[in-house]
Parts: structure tokens; sequence; C-alpha cells
């Protein structure tokens, strides 16, 4: 007997999965498919909503907490922190950053790794380094071959936002009357071409339920796009009603359809 299908997210920050992977993994989740996440910081030089009264000094446990409550408001209860320092990833000894995350994926030896796009889908710092040392660190993994815990080859998938996608956010942002930088500003949202993403999945269903694990990120939500989801979270429910993926390995077909799913290729 094969053993269950597993899907893992290596992540930056807290919050990082709940944006990119939660509407997936609570469709995934609910269907039986092992699902867990890896985050290399604990985010604590992030902001602070002042109504949170968070002192900065326990940032990092209380944000650890957000993350834990949120994924397991998806269904998600294995999750996993690295040691390294909020905002200073990319400057760290990279090769421990591979290092770590390879350790997570032989532990858990998924068949399906996601991560963000190579551009971090802010150009942060820790979130491209991730990107990349999670690419790395998958090349190990797969090189590693089939065996009984894994028979399976596995995929990894970048998620991102589609540039036509991100147009129509910048609209609703511009209607409601909330300024939404351009993408060239720091930390700006960013998008990456229509034509990279392969596999769209329909997360409407649990739209709702990603909305409120969002939510769960207490000391995030006067922080850039939170502020739109808290003030018109009816408007943004198409926006959290599909998530993106752009796979790397293996790289699609010429002319390949899109996928619908993470684990369309194990489980159609
Ligand atoms: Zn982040």
């Amino acid at each position: 007997v094969a053993p269950p299908l597993t899907v893992v997210g290596c992540y930056a920050h807290p919050d990082d999965e709940t944006w990119s992977v939660s509407g997936s993994m609570a469709l995934l989740a609910a269907r039986g498919v092992r699902c867990a996440v890896w985050t290399a910081t604990r985010g604590e030089a992030g902001q602070i909503t002042p109504a949170t009264g968070v002192p900065p000094e326990r940032l990092g446990e209380v944000r650890e907490a957000e993350e834990r409550a949120a994924l397991a408001l998806v269904g998600v209860h294995e999750v996993e922190f690295g040691d390294f320092r909020d905002g200073a990833v990319a400057d760290a000894d990279q090769a421990e950053l591979v290092r770590a995350i390879g350790s997570f994926l032989r532990r858990l030896r998924p068949d399906v790794v996601v991560t963000m796009e190579r551009g971090g889908n802010t150009g942060h710092p820790d979130h491209m380094a991730v990107s990349r040392a999670t690419e790395v660190a998958f090349t190990a993994y797969l090189a590693e071959g089939p065996d009984g815990e894994r028979p399976r080859e596995p995929r990894l998938y970048q998620e991102g936002v589609p540039r036509s996608k991100l147009a129509q956010l910048r609209g609703l942002a511009t209607q409601v009357g909330l300024e939404f930088p351009d993408e060239d500003q720091p930390y700006a949202p960013k998008s990456a071409p229509d034509e990279l993403f392969s596999c769209h999945v329909d997360v409407s269903s649990v739209a709702e339920l990603r909305l409120r694990a969002l939510l769960e990120h207490r000391t995030q939500l006067a922080v850039g796009t939170y502020q739109l989801v808290v003030s018109h979270p009816e408007e943004v429910r198409w926006w959290l009603g599909t998530e993106s993926y752009i796979r790397i390995h293996p790289a699609p077909r010429p002319a390949e359809r899109p996928e619908a799913s993470l684990i369309e290729a194990f489980a159609p």
C-alpha cells in the first residue's frame, strides 16, 4: 500500500502560507491528503497592529501561534519553524537554509512541494531566499529517487499572482478608495506573467475559511493587503477563491492543459 499523498509548503514568515496555499490545503486536507508547512522565521521583525497591544519582544511567539491557529482552521496541524531571523534570511548562510529545508523534505517525504514564485510575490528578500533554497533542496530530494516511502516522483510548484488577477485587485482597491502601491514599490504585491501559470485551483468553496484564516493573523491586520480583506471581505472573496501556481518540476509540456489541483497528477 502506497503511503498517503503528502503536500508541504516552505515559506519565510508566518502568514505567507495563508496568503499562498491555504485554500488548496483546506481542500486537500479534507480529502485525507497529509499537509504540512515549514516556515523559516517567526516573523518577529514584522509590523504590529497597535490595537493588539503585543510588545515587540513577544511578536515572534505570537505570530507562531497565529500561524498555527490559521492552519488549524484549514485542517493543517503539522507546522514547523526554522530558526532564521526575520528580515535576514537572505543574509543567512544559504547552505544552512537549504539544509534546513532539505531535512524537512526528507522527514516528510512529500509528493508535492510548494513555495513562492522566484520574485517572492512582494520582492521581499526573505521570500526570494526561501523560494531559491526550496528549489535547491527539492533538486537534491528529487535526485534521491523513489523508494518505499516515496514511490511517486515529487513535484515542485511555486505560488504567485497572475498579472491579470493583480490588475483586478488594484481596480478593486482603487474603487473602494484604498491605496494600492505600484509593483515597483518596495514590498508591494507583485505579479508574474499569466502564461507562466500552469495550475489554477478553484478554492471558492473554502474562500470564507481562507478569509477567517487570514484574520487569525491579528498582529498583521493593519498591514498592506490585509486592510482590503478586513474592510471589504465581500469584495475580496473572488480574490480568495482561486490560487495559481507555476509548476517547476516537471516543467509543463508545450500546450499542456492547465492543472486544476496540486495533486492532479496523482489523484485526478
Ligand atoms: Zn512574508
